[in-house]
């Protein structure tokens, strides 16, 4: 009787499949994320208000669909720029998220 091996081995690699492909879709879903301005330090966000920073961090959605929490905010420099990072996480699946602000134009 071949039939259940074949079943067996049928179920093993549907698996796999599924796992293969949820991986590939997180990892597509995570590329998409990064190219969102405000989403990686290389393409900060404009902001002339710090008001503009929680507001733009409120509308955001994790790719799960769950809201941002924020943990952290801090200062980092790109180069000649100063950016503004603030941390989040999601309430949902717990991913990390960071918002990339350029502050240039606000008064110190
Ligand atoms: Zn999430």
């Amino acid at each position: 009787m071949g039939g259940i091996g074949a079943l067996m081995a049928f179920v093993v690699v549907g698996c796999v499949g599924v796992m293969a492909q949820r991986y590939v879709a997180k990892r597509s879903a995570r590329k998409v994320w990064l190219e969102r301005p405000g989403c990686s330090a290389s393409s900060p966000v404009q902001v002339s208000r710090f008001d503009d920073i929680d507001s733009f961090v409120r509308a955001q959605r994790c790719t799960c669909g769950g809201r941002c929490v924020l943990r952290s905010e801090g200062g980092t420099s790109e180069g000649a720029i100063a950016v503004r990072v603030v941390r989040g996480e999601c309430d949902r699946c717990e991913d990390e998220m960071s918002f990339y602000f350029e502050l240039s134009e606000v008064q110190h």
